[in-house]
């Protein structure tokens, strides 16, 4: 029989708001700023102490603000994904913390222009940001439980070093990724963990990347490749991909353990700053035990894998390890029950839709999956919008139910894209005094065009 203790006790309410934010990763960070940006007090939760959650612990470069122009003879260059994600772009750049969109020399056809950011630069910069929009920023705090009446959310419980409080709130966004906040409410929701892995890139400095690219290139290993400026008088690498696995001291390691490429970058000189390889498959990290078991099997299988570079392949010799997340990168957990879950079939079909928030071109599966001509398609208000509980929008990963449509609309540019509509409908909600699902979707398209959203040519 399974064991239970009962509590009673009373959590004072600490906050009132307009708009609370649960998690500031990817779409969280661009949620709160659209609402506060659109006039409503705006409170940011996160468990970590800085925000862009997988954008900065497990994402590399940003994929994509374009469309699979390089793949396409008749698709025109097209930035598809414009708005608050562009806005960070820029002001990355102004920082000296991104080089901008890149074009691929190798591998257009995967992503035809890449975006990189400087993970601990895009802190700062993101910090400053929502200081400017006036957004409370509440870290080192967890979302353990939710306040409901009836079926209509009214706020969160957060734990954090101040103990256990509540916030309430007129309309809840759920950013967590994993769409725990959702699932608390009662919000329906499948669990699809075991349709991928988790996985933990790393970096490792003092890499000779010319020495490691020679070497790659003569076994006819790579598969992506940009060569740029980036300050150095040798080191023009900045993008790379190769097949480890065809090279025979690594086979065997990389089979059983299910790891894959390695697919990175490298944003300074003599540093392979992002190295994504590591994998472990099918883990539901909404259990703290299975979550708590891969995170340490994972920093086992990285550390065994910078050692393994360092012995076998050149440019690694002098090599350390220099960067791990903060925790493990899950794909795949939840996925929230929405008035409508996009498919595959109206992914690639480019197929667009009168209540469309934004647009989005990328697909991870890319040259197998494409979308059709290098277009792009439309992502509905709708599947922002969970059946069953009132007063929540979610953004993020946690949105479209079959991996090959998730494939998609999971990956980080995508996930700015609805944080910055659920920040607006949840600001528009709040000024017009009503719930999420009796939000005019056409009011909301006016009002994201007007901040900068690309929703196709205006008519
Ligand atoms: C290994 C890996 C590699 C990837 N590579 C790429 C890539 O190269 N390019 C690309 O575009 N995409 C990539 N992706 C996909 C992309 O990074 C993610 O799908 C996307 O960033 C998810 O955004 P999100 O906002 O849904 O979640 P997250 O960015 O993970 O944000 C969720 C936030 O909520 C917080 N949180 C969660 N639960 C709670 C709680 N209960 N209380 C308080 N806070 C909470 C978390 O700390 C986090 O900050 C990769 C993903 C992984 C895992």
């Amino acid at each position: 029989m399974k064991r239970e203790i009962e509590e009673h006790r009373k959590t004072p309410v600490r906050y009132d708001c307009d708009v609370v934010v649960c998690g500031g990763g990817t779409a969280g960070f661009t949620a709160a700023l659209a609402a506060a940006r659109n006039g409503a007090d705006t409170i940011l939760v996160e468990r970590f102490g800085h925000v862009g959650g997988t954008l900065v612990n497990g994402a590399g470069p940003l994929h994509s603000f374009f469309n699979l122009y390089k793949a396409y003879a008749d698709a025109a260059k097209t930035q598809v994904v414009q708005g608050i994600p562009q806005e960070i772009v820029t002001r990355m750049m102004e920082a000296s913390g991104s080089p901008g969109h890149l074009e691929q020399d190798k591998g257009g056809n995967y992503d035809s222009a890449i975006t990189l950011i400087d993970w601990e630069i895009f802190k700062d910069v993101a910090f400053t940001m929502l200081e400017e929009a006036g957004v409370r920023i509440l870290l080192h705090t967890v979302i353990a439980d939710v306040i409901k009446d009836g079926g209509r959310l009214e706020g969160i419980i957060i734990e954090g070093k101040s103990g256990r409080e509540a916030i309430l709130a007129r309309t809840v966004i759920d950013s967590t990724g994993d769409g725990d906040v959702a699932a608390l409410a009662g919000a329906g929701f499948v669990k699809k963990h075991d349709t991928t892995s988790v996985g933990m890139p790393f970096g490792m400095t003092n890499v000779d990347m010319p020495r490691l690219v020679e070497f790659c290139r003569e076994r006819g290993l790579v598969n992506q490749l940009i060569e740029g400026d980036k300050g150095s008088v040798t080191d023009h690498v900045i993008r790379l991909g190769f097949e480890l696995k065809k090279v025979p001291e690594f086979t065997e390691f990389m089979e059983q353990t299910g790891m894959w490429g390695p697919l990175g970058f490298s944003l300074h000189e003599g540093e392979f700053t992002y190295i994504n390889s590591a994998a472990l498959p099918s883990v539901d990290t909404t259990d703290t035990e299975a979550y708590s078991k891969a995170e340490i099997a994972l920093r086992h299988q990285i550390m065994k894998l910078a050692a393994m570079l360092k012995q076998y392949i050149p440019g690694f010799e002098h090599a350390y390890v220099s960067w791990t997340p903060a925790s493990i990168g899950v794909r795949l957990t939840r996925i929230v029950e929405c008035e409508y879950d996009l498919s595959l079939e109206e992914i690639v079909s480019g197929k667009r839709f009168g209540d469309e928030v934004y647009l989005y071109g990328f697909h991870d599966c890319a040259p197998r999956i494409t979308i059709q001509g290098g277009g792009y398609y439309g992502v509905p208000y709708r599947a922002l919008l969970p059946k069953h509980v009132e007063g929540l929008l979610v953004a993020g990963r946690c949105i479209t139910s079959t991996w090959e449509a998730h494939m998609s609309t999971r990956n980080t540019v995508s996930c700015m894209a609805q944080g910055q509509a659920a920040g607006t409908a949840a600001a528009m909600c709040v000024k017009e005094n009503i719930l999420p699902r009796g939000l005019n979707a056409e009011k909301l398209r006016k009002t994201l065009r007007s901040q900068g959203v690309f929703l196709g040519d205006a008519s």
